[in-house]
């Protein structure tokens, strides 16, 4: 599985990944967000902004008006990043945060003034639910779901001064209509972070992996989760893009983590963190 850059294979399909909690009991119940290893003081902190689909009762009975494919597709949360960000939380014995809500019903990698942050429109796809959602609903969304996660997560960065913060995320191998994409893991970084660029040159002396700086997304956003939680607040970060076909199953993340936890420990060491 850690092959080197290989050309995308065309005849690439998606597995249809299994549906999270698509039901609640009710919003009374709901949990916004999960946390794993809270006690742990590893110096470190994992995050996962869009570690499920889970749509709560509260918005649309819980259900976005999508086929369960495209609930099951990168559009609705990040196939895989939750797992590996959880098995990484133990090796590095650190505390995770993940949030239980998918992407649909607000992105909390966005911010809270981001347009894009309750999408009508996603990769071609329409979401139902959210076509005539007005500021009454975002703001129920954001109550609910988007601030609680937002509020556990700067406590637990805010409980160690060194803490490097370290955001799981996975992307698609191909858009709908673009290229396919080589990358296996992508770092994304803004200009003068200290870690980051540390962690390319550690994954890109591994020589059989195809990483991608700031790729496939441009760096960071004004307003998203690291700017808020890590640059604003001048901690070290990075974000990890890993290829959502290459952490489809547990031993595929447990792979990954286990790979990725040494090489995080190590491009601490030589960023002097
Ligand atoms: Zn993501």
């Amino acid at each position: 599985m850690f092959s080197a850059c290989l050309s995308p294979n065309s005849n690439f399909v998606a597995t249809p990944v299994k549906l999270l909690q698509t039901k609640m009991a009710g919003s009374m119940t709901y949990t916004p967000f999960f946390t794993h290893g809270e006690t742990r003081r590893g110096k470190w902190l994992i995050t996962c902004d869009h570690a499920t689909n889970h749509v709560p009762s509260f918005v649309n009975d819980g259900d976005l008006g999508l086929p369960a494919e495209d609930m099951a597709r990168h559009i609705a949360y990040d196939p895989g990043a939750y797992g590996t960000a959880r098995i990484l939380g133990e090796l590095l014995n650190a505390p995770v945060i993940a949030s239980n809500f998918s992407r649909l019903v607000i992105d909390p990698n966005r911010g809270d003034d981001d347009p894009t942050l309750l999408m009508k429109l996603y990769d071609g796809t329409l979401i139902p639910a959210n076509r005539h959602a007005d500021t009454a609903d975002l703001e129920n969304r954001l109550t609910a779901c988007y601030r609680p996660y937002h509020a556990k997560l700067a406590e637990l960065a805010a409980r160690d001064s060194d803490v490097i913060i370290v955001s799981v995320h996975s992307f698609t191998r191909q858009l709908r209509g673009r290229p396919p994409r080589p990358w296996e893991i992508g770092i994304l970084f803004p200009d003068q972070e200290r870690f980051s660029p540390h962690f390319v040159t550690t994954l890109k002396q591994e020589g059989d992996l195809c990483v991608g700086e700031n790729e496939p997304y441009v760096g960071y956003l004004p307003g998203d989760a690291i700017d808020t939680h890590a640059t604003k607040q001048n901690r070290p970060n990075t974000l990890i893009e890993l290829r959502n076909d290459l952490i489809e199953t547990a031993a595929q993340q447990q792979a990954w983590a286990t790979r990725l936890a040494p090489l995080l420990k190590k491009a601490r060491k030589a960023a002097d963190l």
